[in-house]
C-alpha cells in the first residue's frame, strides 16, 4: 500500500502509456516484466542516481542500459551538448564532429582503420553482417546462445534441433528462410564451434560474437576460446565480427580486443560510443571497409547518422575516459559489489555465483560455474524476482532481469556500494525470511 502512494505518478503515466504503446514502453525489457513488476518513470539522473517522477531516488546499476559509464549529466558531456545543439540540431552535409569522433575511435579500437557511424547497435550489427556477406560472397552467419546482437531479423533465431543445424525464427514475423542462413552454438563450447565450422566453414561468411556476454548475465569468455575464434574463421575463409557494442569502452578504453589481444575483422559499437545519445557504428581495417558505399559497393545509409549533438556527446565521454583511464577503479569496485553481493546470498542460505568484467558486472543465483546460456538458465527466477522488487523499494534499480549485465560508473562511488550492499542484505533477509 505504501509502495502504491509512493509511485503514483510513475502509476499515473504507465496506465496512460499502455494505451498508447504496447507494454507502455519503447523497448521490452523496460516493463519489468520479468520480475513481475511495473517500471517507474524517470524525471531525472545525476551521478550514480536516478530520480522518479514521485520524487524517490535510487542508485543506478542499469546506467541506461549501458552507455552511461560517467554516471548521469556528467557536466563534461551536458557541456558539450549545450554547445552543440546551440549551433543547430543536424545538417545532413559532412560536419566537424563526424571526423574528430571517428579519429577518437580509430585511434583507440585496436583493429579499427575505417568506421561508419549509425544510429543503433542494431543498425550496427545488420550492416557489419551486410558488409561480411559482401566480402566473402558467402551467406551463412554463426551466432552463440545468449548473445543478442540487436533485434534485426538474422539475429532473432534460435537453435534447431541437434548440433550445428541451421536457425529457427525465435520471433513471429521473422521468414524461416533468414534464419535458416544463422547457426547458433553455445558460448564457450569449443567442440560446438569445431564442429560447425567443419560442416559450414566453406559456406560461412561471419562468425559474430560477444566477446564478454552482457546480455545472458555477464559471461566471460573462457581462457583461449577468443583465440579459438579468430583461428577457426581463419580456417574457413569467414570473418570474425565482434560485436562490442557493450563491451566497447566499458571493459578496457580499447574494449574486449585490447583486454584480450584479439584482432577480429569487424567491429561493432554502440552504447558508450554515444554518451547517452543514439548512436551506433560498425568498423574494420579499410580493405573491407572500403566496400561500403559509396567508396565501395555494399549500401547502407542514414538521414541522421553522425547527428552532430550525438558525435559531440560521444567525443566528450570519450575525452574523459582517456584523461581518467578509470577501468582499474571501476573492476575494483564493480569487484567489491559482486563479492558483497555473492556473499550475503550465500550467508542466507542461496547458491550464487558472479562475475566482473571491467565496468559490467553479473550475479546469477545458482551454484554455477555460469559458462553459456543454458548454465544462467539455472537460476532461480523466483526467487531472484522477490529478491529485485525488495532492492528496488530500498533505492537500489539492478537490471529488471536474471539475464541482464549490471554496470558501474565512475559516479559510482565507495558510500554507493555500501548502501547497496545494506540494501541487499535487508532484502535477502526479507526474502528468505517470508519464505
Ligand atoms: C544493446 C546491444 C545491441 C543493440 O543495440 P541497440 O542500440 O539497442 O540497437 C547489440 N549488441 C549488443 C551486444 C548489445 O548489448
Amino acid at each position: 500500500m505504501g509502495q502504491m502512494n509512493r509511485r503514483e505518478l510513475s502509476r499515473q503515466l504507465y496506465e496512460r502509456a499502455v494505451r498508447v504503446t504496447p507494454g507502455g514502453v519503447n523497448s521490452p525489457v523496460r516493463a519489468f516484466g520479468a520480475v513481475n513488476g511495473e517500471p517507474f518513470f524517470t524525471a531525472s539522473g545525476t551521478g550514480s542516481r536516478l530520480r522518479d517522477v514521485d520524487g524517490v531516488e535510487y542508485i543506478d546499476y542499469v546506467l541506461s542500459w549501458g552507455p552511461l559509464i560517467l554516471g548521469h549529466a556528467h557536466p563534461h558531456v551536458v557541456e558539450a551538448v549545450q554547445r552543440a545543439v546551440r549551433k543547430g540540431t543536424h545538417y545532413g552535409t559532412p560536419t566537424p564532429e563526424e571526423v574528430e569522433l571517428a579519429e577518437r575511435v580509430v585511434a583507440l579500437v585496436p583493429s579499427l582503420e575505417m568506421v561508419r557511424f549509425v544510429n543503433s547497435g542494431t543498425e550496427a550489427t545488420m550492416s557489419a553482417v551486410r558488409l561480411a556477406r559482401a566480402v566473402t560472397g558467402r551467406d551463412l552467419i554463426l551466432k552463440f546462445e545468449g548473445c543478442y546482437h540487436g533485434h534485426g531479423d538474422s539475429f532473432l533465431a534460435k537453435a534447431g534441433s541437434g548440433l550445428a543445424t541451421l536457425g529457427l525464427p525465435s520471433s513471429p514475423g521473422v521468414p524461416k528462410e533468414i534464419t535458416r542462413l544463422t547457426l547458433t552454438v553455445p558460448y564457450n563450447d569449443r567442440g560446438a564451434v569445431e564442429e560447425a565450422l567443419s560442416r559450414h566453414g566453406d559456406r560461412l561468411a561471419a562468425l559474430i560474437v560477444e566477446p564478454v556476454v552482457g546480455n545472458a548475465g555477464l559471461i566471460p569468455p573462457e581462457t583461449g576460446f577468443l583465440q579459438l575464434l579468430r583461428d577457426e574463421t581463419q580456417r574457413v575463409g569467414a570473418l570474425l565480427i565482434f560485436d562490442e557494442v557493450m563491451t566497447g569502452f566499458r571493459v578496457a578504453l580499447g574494449g574486449a580486443q585490447e583486454r584480450y589481444g584479439i584482432r577480429p575483422d569487424l567491429t561493432v559499437l554502440g552504447k558508450v560510443i554515444g554518451g547517452g545519445f543514439p548512436v551506433g557504428a560498425y568498423g574494420g581495417p579499410r580493405q573491407i571497409m572500403a566496400r561500403v558505399a559509396p567508396q565501395g559497393d555494399v549500401y547502407q545509409a542514414g538521414t541522421l547518422s553522425g547527428n552532430p549533438l550525438a558525435m559531440a556527446a560521444g567525443l566528450a565521454q570519450l575525452e574523459v575516459l582517456e584523461r581518467e583511464n578509470p577501468y582499474v577503479r571501476l573492476e575494483s569496485r564493480a569487484t567489491r559489489l559482486v563479492e558483497g553481493i555473492v556473499a550475503a546470498a550465500r550467508r542466507h542460505g542461496v547458491p550464487a555465483t558472479g562475475a566482473v568484467v571491467g565496468s559490467m558486472w553479473g550475479v546469477y543465483f545458482c551454484a554455477g560455474p555460469v559458462r553459456n546460456f543454458e548454465d544462467a538458465l539455472a537460476v532461480d527466477r523466483e526467487l531472484f524476482a522477490r529478491y529485485y522488487r525488495e532492492c528496488l523499494d530500498g533505492g537500489v534499480f539492478f537490471a529488471p532481469s536474471p539475464f541482464e549485465a549490471g554496470f558501474i560508473s565512475t559516479a559510482h562511488g565507495d558510500a554507493d556500494i555500501d548502501e547497496t550492499l545494506a540494501v541487499v542484505e535487508r532484502s535477502l533477509a526479507k526474502v528468505i525470511d517470508q519464505g
